[in-house]
């Protein structure tokens, strides 16, 4: 995806949503950290509403501290790896009592340190709380950089650093909100909505040809899998084919020197 295309890709995503936001409920930067780290492999949805009967009795460092792990648990129970979450948050809270005077830190490196806080929640945080250019690469920003040629990479940081490149400057702190919501409702992972994107003519993916120019959806991508599995059975088929040709060619010999014979 060449320069002008990237311009143009950003312009309509601002256009279609000019104001673009996470998902995930939260009114303070304490709070985002928390629904980030519960959010792990889980919905925002499932998050939302696990925090929607947290919050209102604990919202700060001191209070889920105060908690315990044990008091934590029945909040978050519906959400999966909840044990692991639980124990991670409570140290979390701990360190930012202890260390930061229970206010959660802006830069990368105090937030790394923080248990449970990989790159990717310290990004969100740094992008949606502090409004600092970091880019959070999740599953779905992941995928649509790699199927549209935006910002081409074979693992999250290479793409991070893709988009911090290529994605135009002006876009650049509201990027990460555009991508996941694309990627969340249009560019989905098994059947991508192309007859409905609103940057299908901008997007270098090729099974976006499966489109006619109607829009209409004229051969549904196949996963590489099926592909493979379709490529074997026709392979054996034609194998089968062959077989039964050449056993019958093998009987019409028999029969003909059996009458030239007799
Ligand atoms: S055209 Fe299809 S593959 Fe490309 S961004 Fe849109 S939905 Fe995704």
């Amino acid at each position: 995806m060449n320069k002008d295309k990237r311009l143009e890709m950003f312009r309509r995503l601002k256009q279609a949503n000019p104001e673009p936001k996470t998902e995930l409920e939260y009114s303070s930067a304490f709070e985002l950290l928390v629904a980030v780290t519960l959010s792990a492999q889980a919905t925002d949805v499932s998050v939302n509403k696990a925090t929607a009967r947290l919050f209102p009795v604990a919202n700060t460092p001191e209070q889920i501290f105060a908690l315990g792990v044990e008091g934590l648990k029945p909040y978050i129970r519906t959400i999966g790896l909840y044990n692991t979450k639980a124990k991670n948050v409570i140290e979390a809270c701990r360190v930012l009592c202890e260390t930061h005077g229970g206010v959660v830190p802006d830069n990368r490196e105090a937030l790394e340190a923080l248990p449970g806080v990989g790159r990717k929640t310290a990004n969100v945080v740094l992008n949606t709380a502090f409004r600092q250019l970091a880019m959070a690469v999740d599953t779905h920003i992941f995928r649509v950089s790699n199927r549209t040629g935006l910002a081409p990479g074979k693992d999250v940081v290479a793409v991070e650093k893709a988009l911090i490149k290529f994605v135009p400057k002006d876009y650049l702190l509201d990027a990460h909100h555009w991508l996941i919501l694309h990627g969340r409702y249009t560019c989905v992972a098994r059947t991508p909505r192309c007859p409905e994107c609103s940057i299908i003519d901008l997007c270098d993916f090729r099974s976006k040809s499966a489109v006619d120019e109607k829009g209409k959806v004229v051969a549904k991508p196949i996963a590489k899998s099926k592909a493979k599995k379709r490529a074997s059975d026709s392979r054996k088929t034609q194998t089968k084919k062959n077989g039964i040709k050449k056993s019958s060619a093998r009987v019409t010999r028999k029969n003909t020197v059996k009458k030239s014979a007799s």
